[in-house]
């Protein structure tokens, strides 16, 4: 099979061109073309030579993800479930808002972090994703959105870790950011969230300008080593005193992500350790609720009880947010993804049966 000329670096576009005696820009324009333009074809590159444009057909293809189903929510959250070339599924969620469209997107097919409360972990680790797998998400949602709709801000929350995926994450967030040949979203409007990986944390923080979030999900270490394995490897402690030393500029802050489950960690007492736990970064917390699904052992905490949680944290002076469930009918909030239609089903009937 022909190599997918989105997943060569341009270090390894440009050689390709270098030796068909090309000049240098050419390599720019090439992908301008596939990012920027969303070519489809070579036949599409029409400020190329004929000549060049067939050499590019005969060594590669262009390679796209195949729309495999399209679910619209009540509230009008769309899923979608994209094909990959070896069969593979992923899922990316695309959310309205006021004056945004967000896409949430996957870095991995599965994921092999093992929280206690998430659909995905259930799949464990297939395989990491390409960067153009992980850009390309993008770029298809954005397809099926009508004229003047466009994807205004991207979020790395869907299946899988995107820092145990380094390499690739960072070339996907590229195309995305880049505004010259890429897909043009300023690093602004696009946040990556990590279960807490310290050493790749620093080095994004270093590298990128995009926002950071981090699920935290406990106010204690030891709670958290329950809910989360990661932390055994990087404990709540050495999280913290990494997000302290971050290089954040000045006005932007760290989300810490919290999601509360009933009678595990949603306590006043919870909330006021919470709220001195994060004194001195500067932070927001995002408390999503339970979203269920099936055979979780978890619950949603009663409305009175989030409610008063994020009381306490804001009478504490934390900036604090609770998220709606955007798209629980359909499968689609924080999560509930999974990759495939009827996983979750077919595995619950398999529970069922021994
Ligand atoms: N691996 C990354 C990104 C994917 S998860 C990370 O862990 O941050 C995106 C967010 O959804 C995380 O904060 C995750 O903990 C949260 N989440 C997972 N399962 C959930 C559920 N059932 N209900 C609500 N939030 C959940």
């Amino acid at each position: 099979m022909k190599r997918n000329i989105k997943d060569l670096s341009f270090h390894e576009l440009a050689a390709f061109l270098n030796e068909r005696k090309e000049p240098a820009y050419r390599a720019h324009q090439v992908r301008q073309w596939l990012f920027k333009k969303r070519a489809t074809a070579f036949s599409d590159m029409t400020n190329l030579a004929r000549s060049l444009r067939d050499q590019l057909e005969e060594n590669f293809a262009i390679q796209r993800l195949k729309t495999v189903r399209r679910a619209e929510s009540r509230d009008g959250t769309v899923k979608f479930l994209f094909g990959l070339g070896d069969g593979e599924t992923i899922e990316s969620v695309l959310i309205p808002e006021a004056r945004r469209l967000t896409l949430c997107i996957s870095t991995q097919v599965g994921c092999g972090f093992g929280c206690a409360f998430c659909a995905t972990a259930i799949m464990g680790l297939k395989r990491n994703l390409t960067a153009s797998e992980i850009a390309d998400q993008v770029i298809e949602a954005g397809r099926s959105l009508g004229a003047g709709e466009r994807v205004t801000h991207v979020v790395l929350m869907g299946m899988g870790e995107p820092l145990a995926n380094y390499a690739q994450t960072a070339s996907a967030l590229e195309i995305i950011t880049d505004g010259a040949w890429g897909i043009g979203i300023s690093p602004r409007r696009v946040t990556l969230s990590s279960v807490g990986l310290v050493p790749q944390i620093e080095k994004l923080m270093a590298e990128t300008r995009i926002n950071l979030a981090i699920s935290l999900h406990a106010p204690t270490s030891a709670l958290r080593g329950e809910l989360m394995p990661v932390n055994r490897k990087y404990s709540l402690e050495q999280l913290l005193d990494c997000c302290r030393k971050l290089p954040i500029p000045r006005r932007k802050r760290i989300t810490f992500e919290y999601v509360l489950l009933g009678e595990v960690n949603d306590s006043e007492q919870q909330a006021r350790q919470l709220a001195r736990l994060l004194r001195g970064i500067p932070s927001k917390v995002n408390v999503i609720p339970f979203n269920p699904h099936p055979g979780s052992g978890f619950v949603r905490p009663t409305s009175a009880r989030i409610e008063r949680f994020q009381e306490v944290l804001r009478d504490a002076g934390v900036q604090v947010n609770v998220r709606r469930p955007r798209g629980d009918d359909i499968q689609a909030a924080c999560g509930q993804l999974q990759g495939e239609e009827t996983g979750l089903v077919r595995r619950s009937v398999a529970a069922a049966a021994v």
